[in-house]
């Protein structure tokens, strides 16, 4: 029923896509018109294989929603690993009322994926084959984009790829504030996002006194540093030298207060070869719907650049300096983002 010039085509539009997140949907729609599931879903698991997000393909409207992850069953969960376990073969299962298949895709920006339809038949030797082969050139293809999207020496996201993220962002959070009907520029504001701009302190020293190289490994080891700090779903970037961006979503501001001051110390106290002790500065910012990418950048480096100026390996939060009356406001004209 699936012929392999459906697949061809379905394939050409989804390699229109650079975008990470249309692609998703391209290939999930491409599922659904081929085998018109009961229902399709996208699980993304962290290399330990525990669920970080559940995406729940609506047909009707053409879009992802996110569910919660722990809604997994333990059996979908206990089959999804299996199928990981067993590499690219797909398992088939019988269950209730029809049937079950699960299609891994293994490690795709540091997790492993996964595409489930339920339905009421089961998909054919053919179907599965071909599915597969389909799925193998998608991973390539996100391979491909990842590597466009990602730092060569520290593996972070570039700066690149900012722009393109803090707008899904600012749409997400846009909808979420009108879905709340909050106020989003509320500095109360629970879980929303929030932006560092990490500068290392007297990095030309290190160059200086130890070499270019040492330097480089400095640069790597605190991309490790902060990986190991945030979550996989919060995005960093280094956005070029010596300089890193982080966007996390906080509960609250003791939240945020929390998450920056440890990352702060974490560097502070790690003993990197050679070179010893290494610090960063930290200027942070709550993210505000409709502000501009640049605007928003502007306010937290004004934070940055306060503590810089003040003894540098510190914390400091753009709207606390305002109000404390230690910066002077940034203006921040709000509309469509401009690129960065
Ligand atoms: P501050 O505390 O004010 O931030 O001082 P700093 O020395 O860190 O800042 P400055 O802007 O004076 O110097 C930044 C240095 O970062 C200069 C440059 O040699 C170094 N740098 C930029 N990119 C790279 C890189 O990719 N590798 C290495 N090893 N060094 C880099
Ligand atoms: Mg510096
Ligand atoms: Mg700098």
């Amino acid at each position: 029923m699936n012929s392999g010039y459906q697949l061809m085509e379905h394939l050409a539009q989804i390699t229109a896509f650079k975008d990470t997140r249309l692609l998703e949907l391209t290939l999930l729609k491409t599922l659904q018109t081929l085998f018109k599931p009961d229902s399709l879903l996208l699980v993304k698991l962290n290399m330990n294989n525990q669920p970080l997000f559940l995406l729940r393909y609506d047909p009707d409207a053409n879009l992802l929603k996110n569910d919660d992850p722990t809604q997994l069953c333990n059996n979908t969960q206990a089959l999804i690993i299996d199928a990981l376990n067993k590499k690219y073969l797909t398992a088939v299962t019988p269950q209730k009322n029809g049937y079950i298949s699960i299609f891994p895709v293994l490690n795709l920006f540091d997790m492993n994926c996964c595409f489930i339809l339920k339905s009421a038949n089961a998909l054919s030797a053919d179907d599965i084959n071909l599915t597969g082969d389909f799925l193998a050139i998608y991973r390539n293809f996100c391979l491909l984009i990842e590597d466009v999207q990602t730092d060569q020496l520290t593996g972070l996201l570039n700066r690149k790829t900012f722009e393109k993220n803090f707008q899904h962002i600012n749409e997400e959070h846009s909808c979420q504030s009108k879905s709340n009907n909050q106020r989003a520029t509320t500095p109360t504001e629970s879980n929303g996002y929030w932006m560092a701009v990490i500068d290392i302190d007297d990095f030309k020293r290190v160059n200086d006194t130890f070499g270019h190289v040492y330097g480089d490994e400095v640069l790597i080891l605190l991309a490790r540093l902060m990986k190991s700090c945030f979550r996989t779903n919060d995005q960093l970037y280094r956005f070029g030298g010596e300089e890193f961006v982080v966007i996390t979503k906080c509960q609250n501001l003791d939240n945020a207060h929390f998450v920056f001051e440890r990352l702060r110390q974490t560097i502070e106290v790690y003993n990197f070869p050679q070179i010893g002790r290494v610090t960063v500065s930290i200027g942070v910012v709550q993210l505000q719907t409709g502000t501009l990418a640049t605007a928003l950048f502007d306010q937290a480096d004004q934070a940055l650049y306060h503590v810089k100026e003040h003894g540098k390996n510190q914390v400091e939060f753009y709207q606390e300096l305002v109000n404390s009356e230690l910066i002077k406001p940034v203006t921040t004209p709000s509309g469509k983002i401009e690129i960065f």
